[in-house]
């Protein structure tokens, strides 16, 4: 189900998420969060998901990993 009206505050989210913000803009956003539980639910899966960046970027692709995903990609039919 899409909300189109909050396709504008999407930018407001993402900037939000990464903590770009200024102060008056992150107002805006906490206050908007607090009354909009779509983008509230989005606001959960964004932080999720960059937890889960987060951790990959921190543990360097191993060699035996990398064979393993080009593998994948070239399995034979
Ligand atoms: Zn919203």
């Amino acid at each position: 189900m899409t909300r189109p009206h909050c396709e504008k505050c999407e930018e407001l989210l993402q900037l939000y998420v990464d903590g770009e913000l200024d102060e008056g803009d992150a107002h805006t956003a906490e206050a908007h969060l607090d009354r909009c539980g779509y983008c509230r639910s989005r606001y959960r899966l964004e932080r999720r998901f960059r937890a889960v960046l987060r951790q990959f970027a921190a543990e360097p692709i191993s060699d035996e990993l990398r064979q393993r995903l080009s593998s994948l990609r070239s399995m034979p039919r």
